[in-house]
């Protein structure tokens, strides 16, 4: 077998050389140039922050007389910054062990509009800040048999999205249907869109649309990755639709053998 093995990595080798990364198979050289380009993200993601941290805490440092609420704000900035780098960190270590092929699926039956109240409840202060309302019309009784740790991480990506996305004073609406062996779970918003010929890369990691309304919203570029692994993994389908200037809506497709219903 080690033979073969080393037979067949000469082979490869000669021939440029291919990796198995996730689900895929890349050239060597393909690979490489990905690897330089994520690190140089990461480190762009992190430095930015870094340098506004590190001003707004230097300038209280040099000016020990500016009044309480001068300080204030600028303790404000360090403190918003010092939570982005947390957001980017805390993702990035999510999409590292998905690499190291270490994140498992633990599946038990929960309640799925319990689940996405308690998780819009959780955004409201996020969304009252644009005067958005969010609707929810999932039958209350389904159970849905899958990880409920990591359906709560999909449904906060893509409900703080809309969020995020959506214009002031918008609702966004969530809702669900059944159709041809599917249950399908829809995140609609009224928010500014996504350009055509952006569709095909939101789930890259790092891609971001508008990098500054992103990032001012806290947005780390990574949601949808994780989304879309997260969907992989539990054998749903994401699909996007929007139209720019008018919304986006975000369906997750899941297999009705993993939808029950609660008896009365
Ligand atoms: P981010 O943290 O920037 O939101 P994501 O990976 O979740 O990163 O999404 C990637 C990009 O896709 C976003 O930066 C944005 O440009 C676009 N996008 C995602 N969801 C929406 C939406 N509901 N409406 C408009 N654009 C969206």
């Amino acid at each position: 077998i080690l033979i073969i093995a080393v037979f067949i990595g000469m082979t490869l080798s000669l021939a440029g050389g291919y990796i198995i990364s996730g689900r895929s198979i890349i050239p060597v050289k393909e690979s490489i140039k990905r690897q330089q380009e994520f690190v140089a993200n990461v480190s762009h993601e992190l430095r930015t922050p870094i340098a506004v941290v590190l001003t707004n805490l230097e300038v209280i440092k040099t000016a020990p007389e500016e009044t309480v609420r001068q300080q204030w704000q600028w303790l404000g900035n360090a403190y918003d910054e010092t939570k982005r780098m947390e957001k980017v960190v805390t993702d990035l270590l999510f999409l590292a062990k998905v690499d190291a092929g270490q994140l498992n699926l633990e599946r038990e039956k929960f309640n799925l509009a319990y689940l996405i109240t308690d998780t819009s409840e959780k955004l409201m202060p996020l969304a009252a800040k644009k005067n958005i309302s969010i609707y929810n019309s999932i039958d209350d009784k389904i159970l849905l048999n899958a990880d409920r740790l990591k359906m709560t991480q999909l449904a906060i990506i893509l409900i703080d999205n809309s969020i995020k996305y959506s214009t002031e004073n918008s609702a966004i609406t969530i809702s669900s249907k059944e159709d041809k062996g599917f249950f399908i779970l829809k995140f609609k918003d009224h928010g500014i869109g996504i350009a055509p010929g952006d569709m095909e890369k939101v789930y890259e990691r790092f891609f971001r649309a508008d990098k500054a309304r992103s990032r001012d919203m806290g947005g780390t570029g990574l949601g949808l990755s994780i989304a879309k692994w997260i969907a992989d993994e539990h054998d749903w389908k994401i699909e996007i639709t929007s139209k720019p200037g008018k919304g986006t809506t975000a369906s997750v497709f899941i297999p009705m053998e993993q939808i029950y219903y609660e008896e009365e």
